[in-house]
């Protein structure tokens, strides 16, 4: 069985794929394959471990006539056309669970950097421009006591509402289903999206992608919220028009946001959104951390050798 990766990955990982399999990958961990290389590289292959910036469409699908499966190294899939692999046989898998903790995490972090104003904060003591303590001195938002409205209540959905209760918040959410054991688990409650924009102190996106979200939050959207509200996005780029978004925060409609996640990834340095002093970045790294990776590698690496021995994987997708 060939075996191919589009990304080089730790050795340890390496290692027990070669005990099993023949397996190839490509060179580099950071750079991604161009869609011309990963039309050549799929040619043979049993299997593929992907991630999540592979454009896996029916083109490539059609370019491996032998694959069986795609591992895909995440939770979200939404560059895998996944009805063209239903057609054509081919199961999908991915990487769910396992990195809710970590993601959460992260969401939280943007959340509290961009209330507190980390990224301006840190670059007033590194470039000397602390002179004393002033009152209002970096003001931000305070979290005890405020509404966070969730849109996607799914793993980590309710684990970024597990933390929200810890700094004592009011949480609310919207998602397609009510979700009513979490509720009360929790300490939530669900209300139409509307409603959740408009009561919203801090807003965290937690949804997967899917055409019908495309802009989800755009300016009518971003109008109904306060304007001293704080957008979170961990989930996907593309549920959010970021020309709208990039106006509302300049234009004092909106009070800050914090985004892990771009429409384009890597978002090019001269995007609007990244002239702006209420806006904290990362590069979509959600999941990352060590232990997380880790197990999201092994995961991958469970599944797409299950359904080379015509197991059932783990974690199926379709
Ligand atoms: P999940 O458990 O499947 O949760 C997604 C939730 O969204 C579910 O509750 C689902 O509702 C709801 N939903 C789906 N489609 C909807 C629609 N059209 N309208 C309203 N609600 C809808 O997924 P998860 O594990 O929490 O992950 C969520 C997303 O986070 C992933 O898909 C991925 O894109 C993103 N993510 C980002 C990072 C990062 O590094 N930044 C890391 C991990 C994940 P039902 O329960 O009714 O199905």
């Amino acid at each position: 069985m060939n075996v191919f990766a589009t990304r080089k990955l730790p050795e340890e990982v390496v290692d027990k794929l070669k005990q099993q399999v023949t397996y190839s990958e490509w060179h580099s961990a950071e750079q991604p394959m161009t869609k011309a290389e990963l039309l050549e590289a799929v040619k043979d292959a049993d299997g593929i471990i992907s991630v999540l910036s592979d454009p896996l469409d029916a083109e490539v699908l059609a370019a491996a006539p032998n694959l069986k499966v795609i591992s895909q190294l995440a939770v979200g899939f939404n560059n895998i056309d996944v009805g063209e692999a239903i057609k054509r046989g081919i199961r999908v898998t991915n990487t769910p669970d396992v990195l809710t903790n970590a993601t959460a995490d992260l969401t939280f972090a943007l959340l509290l950097a961009a209330a507190r104003k980390l990224s301006a904060a840190s670059a007033e003591v590194r470039e000397g421009k602390w002179q004393s303590w002033s009152l209002l001195q970096l003001a931000g938002k305070e979290l005890s006591g405020a509404t966070i409205g969730i849109l996607g209540f799914g793993r980590i959905g309710q684990a970024v509402a597990r933390r929200a209760k810890g700094f004592d918040m009011n949480v609310i959410y919207w998602n397609r289903s009510k979700k009513p054991e979490a509720e009360q688990a929790i300490g939530a409650t669900y209300h139409e999206l509307e409603d959740v924009l408009k009561q919203a102190d801090f807003l965290v996106i937690m949804l997967p992608f899917a055409p019908e979200l495309k802009y989800l939050i755009g300016a009518e959207e971003l109008a109904l919220m306060k304007s001293d509200a704080i957008l979170v996005n961990t989930a996907r780029g593309g549920l959010v028009d970021e020309q709208a978004l990039y106006e509302a925060l300049k234009n004092g409609r909106l009070g800050a946001a914090g985004l892990d996640v771009f429409e384009q990834e890597p978002v090019p340095t001269d995007h609007p959104l990244l002239t702006l002093p209420n806006v904290e970045v990362a590069p979509h790294i959600g999941s990352s951390t060590v232990a997380t990776r880790m197990e999201m590698a092994d995961l991958t690496v469970r599944n797409l050798l299950a359904v080379l021995q015509n197991k059932e994987p783990e974690t199926p997708v379709n």
